[in-house]
């Protein structure tokens, strides 16, 4: 077992061991936020006929050539096509056909005047404006064209993914499946929201954040409940706990008299690759794994701030590799510092700022006590600012880099459009 990683060797720890899950079939409709495990390939073209893209007449381009308000073209209405119907023949010299948006292009024809550019009755058709060939014509295949690699495997699923799907007529789909994640509490201390917290006890809060946490990713929690700081308690809540694909406790990973995870993770055959990460919040963290199809351990932090950032870290994106994406950090961004920062040389600080946009960039203020027990510097936070290891100063005005937690200091309550 390695202790003393820094943050990105204690990742690329976890990420080798983390491989995304198989794939299960869900329907469409239910694909949202899932991972493509399979690519997609167009089974048909899209739009399968040449149509038109407007309501008006099919016409040859060049018979309307010269067509002008002043010197209007005048054609028999030949036929009808209304969308979803077929012509019945061919538009042959001379004539117009009377279309509707959506409705296929008959033989024949190679441009579409729009209604508003023609005067008409049942018989007749004056065109008053010329139609370059291909005038309001929707190509056929102009979206996609059958055999074309659609989607790729490994795309996230999107609205725009789902209608695409349904679009070329698949109403079920392979995807990752969504990991599982078994959440474990210990400490004597705990006890759950709404009991008495009379003579010293404490709300297990983590179990609440971390489970929101993983929801947040896309993964399943199961809560394990509260073990007691004994062995046997831990040990019995911790089987349950195999059968997952991932999982995360929370305390008794220190170096107490009491802190029996990793001794128990170990005798239930459980391989620790690192405890101690080079980081604040959240050093006492180790990662390990059962044996091979067993889960993926996290042995997190207590204090409510290092579990939830020791998550950020290593569990989150664990998490979206088993969930099949390819990306898998949190977006980040240059901030400017509103007031200086000073640590010791070492560990790697990751502070909770809120952030504004103001004049084209982006502000970036502590939230208060960094203080590993405070969960409110994490509720008053839209990103973790990187406080490099080796730095000992970060001067006001000057810039860091910004993991962007949530993305609501880029929204507004105004759109902005006339
Ligand atoms: P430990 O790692 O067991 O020493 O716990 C460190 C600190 O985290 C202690 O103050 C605990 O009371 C607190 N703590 C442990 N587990 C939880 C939990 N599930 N929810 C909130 N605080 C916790
Ligand atoms: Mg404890």
């Amino acid at each position: 077992m390695k202790t003393g990683l820094s943050v990105g060797q204690a990742q690329s720890v976890v990420l080798a061991e983390a491989r995304p899950l198989g794939p299960e079939v869900v329907a469409t409709r239910d694909a949202l936020g899932r991972v493509l495990a399979e690519p997609v390939d167009a089974s048909r073209t899209l739009p399968p006929a040449d149509n038109s893209a407007m309501d008006g007449f099919a016409v040859r381009a060049d018979d309307v050539r010269d067509a002008a308000p002043e010197r209007p073209v005048e054609l028999p209405i030949a036929f009808e096509v209304a969308a979803g119907a077929q012509s019945q023949r061919p538009l042959g010299p001379g004539e117009a056909a009377r279309i509707f948006t959506g409705a296929p292009l008959p033989d024949g024809a190679d441009a579409v005047v729009r209604q508003e550019d023609a005067d008409w009755n049942q018989e007749r058709v004056r065109i008053l404006l010329a139609a370059p060939p291909r005038a309001n014509v929707r190509d056929a295949g102009e979206d996609v064209r059958a055999g074309d690699r659609v989607l790729d495997a490994g795309v996230p699923i999107r609205a725009a993914e789902i209608g695409m799907l349904a679009a070329l007529g698949r109403t079920v789909l392979a995807v990752h499946q969504r990991p599982r994640v078994a959440i474990l509490s210990s400490g004597d201390e705990l006890v759950e929201p709404d009991a008495s917290v009379h003579g010293g006890r404490i709300v297990s809060s983590n179990s609440y954040s971390l489970a929101a946490q993983c929801r947040e990713v896309g993964a399943d929690p199961v809560y394990l409940g509260i073990a007691r700081d004994t062995r046997e308690d831990i040990e019995r809540r911790l089987r349950a706990g195999r059968l997952s694909d991932v999982l995360v406790s929370s305390a008794g990973v220190s170096v107490g008299d009491r802190d029996h995870m990793r001794e128990v993770l170990e005798k239930l055959g459980c391989t620790l690759a690192f405890w101690g990460v080079q980081m604040k919040p959240g050093y006492p963290v180790a990662f390990g794994r059962f044996a091979e199809q067993g889960p993926l351990v996290f042995a997190l932090p207590g204090n409510p701030v290092s579990a939830m950032v020791t998550f950020e870290q290593f569990v989150r994106p664990a998490l979206r590799k088993l969930a099949g994406h390819r990306t898998l950090f949190r977006p980040t961004l240059r901030a400017r510092l509103t007031h200086a920062l000073t640590k010791s040389a070492g560990r790697l600080h990751f502070v909770r700022v809120a952030l504004e946009r103001r004049d084209g960039e982006v502000l970036a203020s502590s939230t208060g006590s960094q203080s590993s027990g405070v969960l409110l510097s994490m509720n008053r936070a839209h990103g973790l600012l990187v406080f490099p290891a080796d730095a000992t100063e970060i001067a006001a005005g000057a810039t860091a880099s910004v993991q962007v937690l949530d993305p609501e200091f880029f929204m507004s309550d105004a759109s902005g459009l006339e």
